[in-house]
């Protein structure tokens, strides 16, 4: 199969569809691969890496859009990289259609068969190739609490390991999935104190494994938010209720008894963010200030770190993009329906029910 590789286009987009590494498995399963000029560039993947992996370079997306019978990308397809698609090519990406009907309708006319990464299921129910940017996102979090909590940075002026002779920080973690245990695992590694909440009762016996007493694992309930963010020096917003909007946990009067210069880190900012006074930002400008708590909201936090990001997402899109292309997209989602669970246009109709039942009257 001939697989392309776009570069992305998308504003401050630096990651790639696939590294150095996995053109290499590509090329060594009999495919070929093109590579848009000065695709990863920007992370350090240049095009002489790309060509000792064994992928050609092409000028200009439209020869990669073209002839490529597989496109291999990162983020949703801007309009007019929908155009370029047409019938019979296959379209591995993230798409998040349901918020986006200007995308469907083009994906459709396109008569493409489009896979988002974000519906692909695993045999626990989970979303394996989702839960690489939870990693990412939930390990940063910690790493721009620290930062902001920094004097400099407007915050109180704390570090969250303290020192010999002086407590250390306290970090809050609101929600214990797989950013919340992530942002846990930084936060004990920084030497911090560490309260992690949830309302799934296995999870914090899952929790409780994990941690071996080094964290300090509450059910969830209005009394222990409010008990303690009143405490914390740092909170991060981590919770997930699949398929909905984030449940706004962290209350306005939470906000205002807060220590000043403390610091709110909402990740779940790409579901509208679980603290009531939470916006989304950017990496440009991720933080605002509210009642003197430090609001970092950036709705893209692995688009930061785009290469640790790209390598982490080539790790889980990989085996079921050598599937896509060993056996031909039919017959590997046929033989997967955790694979088959990513479909969500093809040949001109909308295949997933959240997609349609988000969008259905506006098709
Ligand atoms: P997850 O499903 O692994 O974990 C969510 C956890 O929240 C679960 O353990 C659940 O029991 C818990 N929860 C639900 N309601 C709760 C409540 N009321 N109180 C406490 N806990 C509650 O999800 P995840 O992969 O960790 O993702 C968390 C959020 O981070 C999602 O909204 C995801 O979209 C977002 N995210 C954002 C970025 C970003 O760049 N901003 C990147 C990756 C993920």
């Amino acid at each position: 199969m001939l697989i392309g590789v776009p570069k992305e286009i998308k504003n401050h987009e630096y990651r790639i569809g696939l590294t150095p590494a996995a053109v290499k498995e590509f090329v060594t399963h009999g495919h070929q691969v093109m590579v848009e000029n000065n695709g990863g560039a920007a992370i350090g993947f240049t095009n002489e890496q790309y060509e000792q992996a064994g992928a050609t370079i092409a000028d200009k997306p439209e020869s990669i859009f073209e002839q490529a019978e597989m496109i291999v990308k990162v983020k949703e397809p801007q309009p007019n990289e929908c155009k370029m698609l047409s019938r019979g090519q296959t379209l591995y990406t993230f798409l998040h259609l349901a918020p986006d009907p200007t995308q469907t309708e083009l994906l459709i006319e396109s008569g493409a068969t489009c896979i988002a990464y974000e519906t692909v299921t695993d045999r626990s129910g989970g979303l394996p190739l989702l839960a690489p940017m939870s990693e990412v996102a939930g390990r940063m979090s910690v790493q721009a609490g620290a930062h902001y909590l920094e004097k400099a940075h407007g915050g109180s002026g704390t570090l969250l390991g303290g020192v010999p002779g002086v407590a250390p920080g306290k970090v809050l973690v609101i929600g214990g999935g797989v950013v919340g245990t992530n942002a846990a695992k930084m936060a004990i590694g920084l030497g911090a104190d560490v309260t992690i909440l949830d309302r799934s009762l296995p999870r914090l016996r899952q929790l409780d494994d994990i941690f071996a007493g080094r964290t300090n694992n509450v059910f969830s309930t209005v009394d222990a938010i409010e008990h303690y963010s009143a405490r914390a020096d740092l909170i991060v917003g981590a919770v997930l209720i699949p398929g909905a909007a984030a449940p706004k946990l962290l209350t306005r009067d939470n906000i205002r008894a807060m220590k000043e210069g403390s610091v709110l880190v909402d990740v779940a900012i790409d579901q509208g963010g679980c603290f009531e006074t939470s916006r989304a930002t950017t990496h440009q400008d991720p933080v605002y200030n509210v009642d003197d708590v430090v609001h970092y909201c950036v709705a893209n936090m692995p688009g930061g770190v785009a290469r640790t990001s790209t390598m982490a997402l080539n790790n889980a899109t990989l085996p079921f993009g050598l599937a896509l292309a060993n056996k031909g997209p039919k017959q590997a989602m046929l033989d997967d329906e955790h694979l088959l669970a990513g479909l969500n246009v093809h040949e001109g109709k909308v295949t997933y029910k959240a997609v349609v039942d988000a969008l259905g009257e506006q098709l």
